[in-house]
Formats: structure tokens, C-alpha cells, sequence
């Protein structure tokens, strides 16, 4: 007798929770089968991006193997970027995957389904102000995070170039004073002061300013 295929994509806070339970429940014991699709070979707890962001968290340390969680919880884990769905046959198109080169390592898939769930989360809105999308950083996903980072080092390596004024003060803007901007803020502050331990002078801690 065929199981059913029970298919979640996206393995974010809400995704891997319930990939988790059902494969505990119904995976181990043979009575479904529970397959999570993601983009990402690896969960990170979102909340913790700002720390990702500037340097405080190695996100290598913190997230989660998809892979390995779901041998150990009883799903399948297949990566891919979801594109297409075709509510009739029941299937799913799954995007190739490409190497940082652009080679391709796997190509475009069809993955069957009797149950879908989507949960693939939000991205922050920008409201179509112009310029933002262009100039601003966003911090919803590893990958941004981790971008955010790089160029804030990069804006170091600047202001300590030799011919750089020393009383300059460098000025980052964080537009959303909830709980991750007012942390983001926070950690600026404390990345700030630990740069200057380092060595680069510039940006000290009473001349630095996050608004
Ligand atoms: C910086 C930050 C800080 C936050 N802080 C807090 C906090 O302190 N407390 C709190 O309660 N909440 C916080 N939140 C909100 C919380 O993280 C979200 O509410 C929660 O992650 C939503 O869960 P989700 O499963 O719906 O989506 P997500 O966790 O966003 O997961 C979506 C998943 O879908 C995958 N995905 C997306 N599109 C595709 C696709 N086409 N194909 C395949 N996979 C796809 C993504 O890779 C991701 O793994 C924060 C969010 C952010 C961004």
C-alpha cells in the first residue's frame, strides 16, 4: 500500500518545526512520507541575523544541516528553489541549482506531492521608495546578512586608509526601530568599539553613529 507524500517547502522557523513533529509522528513510524524543500542547504534562526550581520555570529556555528536533521527526524530533505506548481498533476518544479561559477549541479526537477504546505516566509517591504531597493541592505536572509558584513569591513578598510581625515564620523541609517533594528543598533556599537581594538581608528566608539 503507496504512503502519502506530504511536501513542505521552506525550512524556516514555521517549515522546520512542523517538518520535525511530522516526521517523528508519521516518518518514522512508515505512515507517510515527509519530504522539506529549501533554497538553502542549512537553517539559521532569523532572529539572530543582526549578530551574522556584524561579525558576532559565526553563522557557520549556529544553523542547522537540513540534511542531517532530517536523517535524524525521520524526512527527506531535497534543496532546490521552488518555480514552478501545477495544482493538477500534483507537482512541483524545482530550479536547477548552479555553483558559485554558474555551473549547473543539478538540474531543473519535478517532485510529486499528495499534501503541499507552503511556508516561505516574508521579505521586508520597501513600499517602491525609490532608490531603496538599489542602495539599502536588507537583513532576511544569511546571504544578506553575511553581504552586510562584508561591506562594513569594506567601509573600514576605508576609513583607515592613510589620507582619511581621523575625525570623521561615519553614519549608518537603520530605517524599522523594532526589536531587530534597535539590536542591530546595539551590535554596531559594540562591533564599532571592537574595530577599534583592532586597530582601525577611525570609526571609535564616541565618534560613531547609528540612527
Ligand atoms: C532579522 C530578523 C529578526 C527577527 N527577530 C524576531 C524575534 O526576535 N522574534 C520573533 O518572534 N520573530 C522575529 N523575526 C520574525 C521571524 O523570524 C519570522 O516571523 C519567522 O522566521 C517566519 O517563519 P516562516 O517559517 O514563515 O518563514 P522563514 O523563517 O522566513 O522561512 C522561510 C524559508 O523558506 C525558504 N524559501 C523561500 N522561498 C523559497 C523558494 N522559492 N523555494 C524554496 N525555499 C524557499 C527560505 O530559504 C526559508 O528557509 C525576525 C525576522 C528577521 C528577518
Amino acid at each position: 500500500m503507496s504512503i502519502p507524500r506530504i511536501v513542505v517547502v521552506g525550512g524556516g522557523a514555521g517549515g522546520l518545526e512542523l517538518v520535525t513533529r511530522l516526521g517523528r509522528r508519521l516518518g518514522r513510524r512508515g505512515r507517510a512520507e515527509i519530504v522539506l524543500v529549501d533554497r538553502h542547504a542549512t537553517h539559521i534562526w532569523k532572529p539572530l541575523l543582526h549578530e551574522v550581520a556584524t561579525g558576532v555570529l559565526d553563522s557557520g556555528l549556529d544553523e542547522i544541516s537540513y540534511q542531517g536533521h532530517a536523517r535524524a527526524n525521520g524526512y527527506r530533505f531535497q534543496r532546490g528553489t521552488l518555480e514552478g506548481l501545477d495544482r493538477e498533476a500534483r507537482t512541483l518544479t524545482l530550479a536547477p541549482i548552479l555553483d558559485d561559477d554558474g555551473q549547473e549541479v543539478l538540474p531543473s526537477r519535478t517532485l510529486p506531492y499528495d499534501e503541499l504546505v507552503m511556508s516561505v516566509g516574508s521579505v521586508s517591504n520597501d513600499f517602491g521608495t525609490p532608490g531603496v531597493s538599489e542602495h539599502c541592505h536588507f537583513l532576511d536572509s544569511p546571504g544578506q546578512a553575511e553581504a552586510f558584513r562584508k561591506d562594513m569591513l569594506n567601509v573600514f578598510l576605508r576609513y583607515n586608509a592613510p589620507q582619511q581625515d581621523t575625525q570623521t564620523r561615519m553614519v549608518v541609517g537603520i530605517v524599522g526601530a523594532g526589536a531587530t533594528g534597535v539590536e542591530l543598533a546595539a551590535e554596531l556599537y559594540d562591533a564599532s568599539q571592537m574595530l577599534h581594538s583592532y586597530g582601525f581608528t577611525p570609526w571609535r566608539a564616541n565618534t560613531s553613529k547609528s540612527t
